[in-house]
């Protein structure tokens, strides 16, 4: 395959770079470029869009890092960019911040640059197209754990309130001496520790509070004692 010739642009920013405007992201004192940052994303990227409607930027931004004409050794010659009329050590930190954001949109990078993570609330580089949301594989399983502790939970919860109304019609089929509140806590218990030994996990115990906790909360129905001498 034929070699593509490089580019007419020299020295631009090479995706390492990104880490530059990536820091600069994540300072307290970044707060403009932020928001260009911000205003970028919100356009689509859409570059032409962002700077038509603003054209103070788009003038600032074309005089940032003006290209001159070089010749080289060769046969050719090149653009570079060099450093223009905004963004001095001394300038404002809004014609600093779109100094950077100048550098930042020529970079063939740029779009790799992403965040906050919603986890740690920071800007980052991506590694690849794919990662989208989280900046680590350690955020991302973070909030993972959380979501799947979450879950089973939830599913432990549902497993004993089910436990619960299968033994309250339980108690009800049948004339019982015992109160329903100790009788029911006892069948949960006993229908959760068979479950945790066939799943070896460890049983959430239900106690007579759990049981109130759930009638008040409306997830089970305590039954009316009438019901109860209703019964044969
Ligand atoms: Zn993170």
């Amino acid at each position: 395959m034929k070699r593509q010739k490089p580019s007419t642009l020299q020295y631009g920013p090479i995706r390492e770079d990104l880490g530059i405007v990536e820091a600069k992201l994540n300072a307290p004192d970044g707060e403009e470029l932020r928001s260009l940052f911000e205003r970028w994303r919100a356009s689509g990227p859409n570059l032409q869009k962002m700077v038509n409607v603003d054209i103070d930027l788009w003038k600032d931004l074309q005089e940032a890092l003006p290209a001159t004409w070089l010749p080289t050794k060769g046969a050719r010659a090149h653009y570079v960019p060099l450093p223009g009329t905004i963004g001095h050590d001394n300038d404002t930190p809004v014609r600093k911040a779109r100094f950077l954001f100048a550098f930042f949109v020529l970079n063939p990078y740029c779009e790799m640059l992403s965040g906050p993570c919603p986890r740690c609330g920071k800007y980052f580089v991506r590694n690849s197209l794919h990662q989208k949301v989280y900046c680590s594989k350690n955020c991302s399983s973070h909030v993972t754990a959380i979501r799947s502790s979450k879950k089973s939970r939830s599913a432990a919860h549902k497993r004993r309130i089910d436990w619960a109304k299968e033994g309250t019609a339980e108690w009800l089929s049948r004339p019982r001496r015992n109160e329903w509140k100790s009788w029911v806590v006892e069948f949960v218990n006993t229908k959760e520790r068979s479950w945790a030994n066939k799943h070896k996990k460890s049983p959430g115990p239900v106690t007579r509070k759990s049981l109130t906790r759930w009638v008040n909360a409306g997830e089970i129905q305590q039954p009316l004692a009438e019901k109860r001498e209703q019964q044969p």
